[in-house]
């Protein structure tokens, strides 16, 4: 049974499709994200299953119990935002404890559980530090012990890293996965972030305009998108027109590339799966090489498209050398849905 359940969930503002018929379900102890760009629907969505905003058609379920008419306050949820949201005139200690101490919690029993959790973020001997006085990293911090304060059923994350710099929010990350692994918690997380949404999630719903266009894994998503918004909003890589003939991708005359499908479509050339290749089936030309430390990006031009390449660190060619590239033996083969 899915801890949480929207079926056929439509939310508008005016004109504005928000959410546009989403149905997805959550599985025990799973972490779920939703990935899409700015303003497809992430928030709305994570908004409706908190109980901040009502539904205009369709239900929310969490667990055995229909919610979408319930109260935030009366629905087992924790939440996250982007922007912090701690109490400024609470300590570390007073924001902690306010969902402890709403339930009435005996005061010994308070500091307890208030302990265990800072601990459990790491940010015991901060207690009486106040919001202003902490980073950003240590915050979100203290509104995730908060959030689990209240023992909640499931715990809802809005772009909680995203207001962080880069190498804290990767530290953060790598936690939260951690923690999320350790207490076991059905957690849905919300992110414009691709590599994020790859590197902490069971699954993932890629959201454009109010619509979940793909659910799957990881590597579903990244190895076997279903349309071509997906394969251009996750991952690197270029999309060339064609047709799949006879499981070969043909551009006028067949590629040496196997793939799934027939008719009308996009092969996808992800820059890891191209190699530098005297023997190689297209020829062109780098038009830019960027040095990125774990590796060399090259933009190479050939017949008519603009390929990104990437290598390993060493010799590369430089803008204006001639080369050959070979072909992924197989590869993605995305159609435009009708
Ligand atoms: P995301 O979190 O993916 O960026 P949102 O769920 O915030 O997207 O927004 C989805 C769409 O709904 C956007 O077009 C946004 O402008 C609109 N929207 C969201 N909240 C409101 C609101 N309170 N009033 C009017 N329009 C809104
Ligand atoms: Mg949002």
């Amino acid at each position: 049974m899915a801890v949480v359940e929207l079926r056929e969930v439509h939310k508008r503002y005016g004109k504005t499709a928000a959410v546009d018929g989403v149905s997805l379900g959550l599985r025990e102890g799973e972490f779920f994200t939703l990935l899409g760009p700015s303003g497809c629907g992430k928030t709305t969505t994570l908004r409706l299953v908190a109980g901040f905003e009502a539904p205009d058609r369709g239900e929310v379920w969490i667990g055995k119990e229909r919610v979408d008419r319930l109260p935030p306050e009366r629905r087992p949820i924790g939440m996250v935002f982007q922007n912090y949201a701690l109490f400024p005139n609470m300590t570390v200690f007073g924001n902690v404890a306010f969902p402890l101490r709403l339930k009435r919690l005996p005061e010994g029993e308070v500091r307890r559980k208030v302990g265990a959790l800072l601990e459990m973020v790491h940010l015991s001997g901060l207690e009486d530090r106040y919001p202003k006085e902490l980073s950003g990293g240590q915050q979100q911090r203290v509104a995730l012990a908060r959030a689990l304060a209240r023992e909640p059923k499931v715990l809802l994350l809005d772009e909680p890293l995203s207001a962080l710099d880069a190498k804290i929010r990767e530290e953060l990350r790598g936690e939260l996965k951690r923690l999320q692994r350790e207490v076991g918690l059905t957690t849905l997380y919300v992110t414009h972030d691709q590599e994020e949404a790859l590197a902490l999630s069971d699954r993932i719903a890629v959201m454009r305009e109010g619509k979940v266009e793909q659910l799957g894994t990881p590597k579903e998503v990244y190895e076997a998108p279903a349309t071509p918004f997906v394969a251009r909003f996750v991952g690197a890589g270029v999309l060339v027109a064609g047709e799949a003939r006879e499981g070969r991708f043909h551009r006028g005359r067949p590629w040496p590339v196997r793939v799934a499908g027939e008719g009308k479509g996009y092969l996808l050339l992800r820059p890891e799966r191209l190699r530098l290749d005297p023997e190689g089936f297209l020829e062109g030309e780098v038009r830019l090489s960027t040095y990125l430390g774990s590796l060399v990006r090259l933009e190479v031009e050939a017949e008519g498209l603009l390929l990104k390449v990437d290598l390993s660190p060493g010799p590369a060619p430089g803008v204006g050398e001639r080369v050959r590239l070979s072909l992924p033996e197989e590869a993605p083969f995305v159609k435009e849905v009708a």
